[in-house]
């Protein structure tokens, strides 16, 4: 089984970009690109955002794993977490905190099966997102399953730019909304994520 190889949890190819620029051209870890977004809504939408990770793979010559869609239990563990109808959260409320947790926790199961060691994940620089939650959920999860979180150094507005930028250079499709069925009304006011 491979070891000492990052494991990049990886939310979409645009916000995937800069944060593989980075680890190519500023550290000497070896990346894997681990794709797990049973968030997107509908499945075309997913299938969409993936062929664009499947592209940027072939790009970089990196490994990418998928895992499953899974949206039904993705929404039922949403529900089940929260006290309203997941539609009365505003995005970065606490939908989207359980939202990360799902995600992350099957990035987290993903090295443990595999014994991947240390991991991150691109949400982690985003610039509408909850950072320091998704941060401080990746350190919480590392200490559970001893592994080793990293702690991706770019400023987020810095790497949305060099994203757009790399985007428009491999032609990239920019999702024009979060992800969830629950993102969607909000589409004009999260535009270019
Ligand atoms: S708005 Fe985005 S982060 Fe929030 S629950 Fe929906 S997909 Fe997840």
């Amino acid at each position: 089984m491979e070891r000492g190889i990052l494991v990049l949890h990886t939310c979409c190819a645009p916000c995937a970009l800069p944060i593989i620029d980075f680890f190519l051209h500023k550290t000497s870890k070896k990346i894997i690109l681990y794709w797990e977004n049973s968030n997107i809504f509908p499945f075309e939408e997913y299938q969409k955002r993936l062929q664009e990770v499947q592209k940027i793979a072939k790009i970089y010559h990196l490994q990418l794993y998928q895992g499953e869609y899974r949206h039904q239990e993705w929404l039922s563990y949403i529900k089940n977490h929260l006290s309203h109808p997941p539609a009365f959260y505003k995005e970065n409320g606490e939908r989207c905190l359980y939202c990360f947790r799902f995600r992350l926790e099957k990035a987290v199961n993903f090295c443990v099966k595999n014994q991947y060691k240390e991991w991150t994940t691109t949400l982690s620089v985003n610039r509408w997102k909850n950072t320091n939650f998704i941060n401080s959920l990746g350190r919480e999860l590392s200490v559970k399953y001893k592994l080793h979180y990293f702690n991706i150094p770019l400023e987020a507005k810095s790497a949305y730019q060099r994203g757009v930028k790399l985007s428009h250079q491999y032609q990239i499709y920019r999702q024009k909304y979060c992800g969830c069925e629950f993102s969607l009304p909000n589409r004009a006011k999260i535009s270019n994520k």
